[in-house]
């Protein structure tokens, strides 16, 4: 099956799967670029795309997938305008074939044998307060490797360069010596590929291999919380590689001692170096760093727009990446640069909740986002599947919709008003707490906007 067969038939399914609207504004646009042990990935128009079909469909797409071609192990996303504009010259001047296009969209986007994307490096990462010290652990790592913190450890919320710094390490070292061997993985690869290792009665190839690295980079290390095997064969390699002075270096969303479900003797390991953390950017940083990826777009953008982005999007840099995005793209559609209003209107669109929604649309978007039926949720059921987003949906119709007690338990297969007030207390609490949960607001709420034209 070609890659192109291979993406029309799961869009086939995905079509059934997701409505109509969702289908067009998330699909539409979308191929495969590289497919490549087990790894495919899919070429997005833009940063909101990538965003949502990582965020709400990854497990969709990932199914649909394997269902047609069993060895795929996961799905990473790029956006189109993010394939080097090297290669988008070169393919405009000779017309590659789609085959070639996928060769040097392979080669020079990520790297086969490190994982590396050439992208992230220390020269395109901009340096301020909130990072200083992560960044400066970085540069040291990767000048005294295995010899100045071992492990590094950096820790952080979503999208604030983690990722980057991970991969800029890698790519400085791999720069300075190619001959050291360097691997950047994540920990959910890590653990699909020891499960897949001890499956096909090779788990000792797999330890032999990750005890060769001179530099191991895991991202994301807290999703290894609650696997047991998987901890104890990264234990295992980590004490190899740290008796030999190799280098290892993890980042994950928090510090080492408030990762859950994780062994004590792991988490004194991962402690034992540098442990060091990004907060958020203030808004200097963001407008420098806007400044930076905003160069060579002069013709759509001014000052002006850029520091009226600093202002409004705060919360992360991916988030700042995809405002600067949709304004360029929008400016670029429509031929001029944007006005202050305008832009004010794209990214209010973009990051706040529209309020003017029924109940019966809010009970959809719930429903649908957490995968489940409408109907289901008024039931007496109490499994935590349906409680958590019935409770969520109570929320919502009080928020957004300005409904009364009453009416919502009402509402909700005729519940008392007291079960409405719970679920609203309970979950503004929770909110302000629980990022996670705070963004599966933001992303319920964007469905809003779809879901009347469903
Ligand atoms: P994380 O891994 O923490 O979720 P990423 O490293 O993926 O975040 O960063 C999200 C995006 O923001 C990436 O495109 C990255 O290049 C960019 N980015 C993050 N921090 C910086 C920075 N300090 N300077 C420039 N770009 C950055
Ligand atoms: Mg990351």
């Amino acid at each position: 099956m070609t890659n192109e067969e291979l993406w029309q038939a799961a869009l086939n399914e995905l079509e059934l799967a997701v409505s109509k609207a969702n289908f067009i504004t998330w699909f539409q646009n979308t191929s495969v670029a590289d497919r490549q042990d087990g790894v495919v990935v899919l070429k997005v128009p833009n940063a909101f795309a990538k965003e949502w079909l990582e965020y709400k469909y990854h497990k969709f797409i990932l199914k649909s997938l394997r269902g047609l071609v069993p060895e795929i192990r996961n799905v990473e996303y790029v956006i189109s305008s993010e394939i080097p504009p090297l290669l988008q010259r070169r393919r405009r001047e000779r017309g590659l074939s789609p085959q070639e296009e996928q060769l040097e969209f392979k080669e020079l986007l990520v790297d086969r044998e490190t994982n590396l994307n050439p992208r992230y490096t220390f020269d395109s990462f901009i340096v301020g307060p909130f990072n200083e010290l992560a960044h400066a652990a970085s540069v040291a790592v990767s000048k005294n490797l295995g010899q100045a913190y071992n492990p590094l450890f950096l820790y952080g919320g979503v999208g604030l360069g983690k990722t980057h710094l991970l991969q800029a390490i890698g790519n400085e070292i791999k720069k300075g010596n190619p001959r050291l061997k360097v691997l950047y993985t994540t920990s959910e690869r890590f653990t699909s590929e020891l499960v897949s290792s001890m499956q096909s009665n090779e788990a000792s190839i797999f330890k032999d291999k990750y005890r060769s690295f001179d530099l191991l980079i895991l991202d994301d290390v807290q999703f290894i919380a609650g696997k047991v095997k998987t901890q104890e064969e990264l234990f295992h390699i980590f004490n190899s590689l740290y008796e030999m002075s190799k280098q290892i270096v993890f980042s994950s969303d928090k510090p080492p001692h408030a990762i859950n479900d994780l062994e004590e003797r792991l988490k004194s390991r991962f402690a034992g170096g540098m442990v060091a953390d990004i907060g958020a950017p203030e808004y200097e940083s963001r407008l420098a760093i806007l400044r930076s990826k905003s160069a060579g777009k002069e013709n759509y953008i001014n000052q002006e727009i850029l520091e009226f982005i600093a202002s409004t999007v705060q919360k992360n840099i991916r988030e700042l990446e995809g405002a600067l995005n949709a304004v360029v793209a929008k400016s670029k559609l429509s031929d001029k640069i944007l006005s202050i209003p305008e832009v004010k209107e794209m990214l209010d669109k973009n990051t706040q909740p529209k309020r003017i929604v029924t109940a019966n649309q809010i009970i959809k978007c719930v429903a649908d986002f957490y995968d489940v039926t409408e109907g289901i949720l008024f039931e007496k059921t109490r499994k935590k599947e349906i409680v958590r987003p019935r409770q969520i949906a109570m929320y919502l119709l009080r928020e957004d919709f300005n409904g009364s007690y009453p009416y919502i338990g009402q509402r909700f297969g005729g519940r008392d008003h007291t079960t409405a007030i719970h679920a609203f207390d309970k979950i503004s609490k929770e909110v302000k707490k629980n990022g996670q949960l705070a963004e599966e607001m933001k992303r319920i709420r964007e469905l809003y906007d779809y879901s009347s034209v469903n």
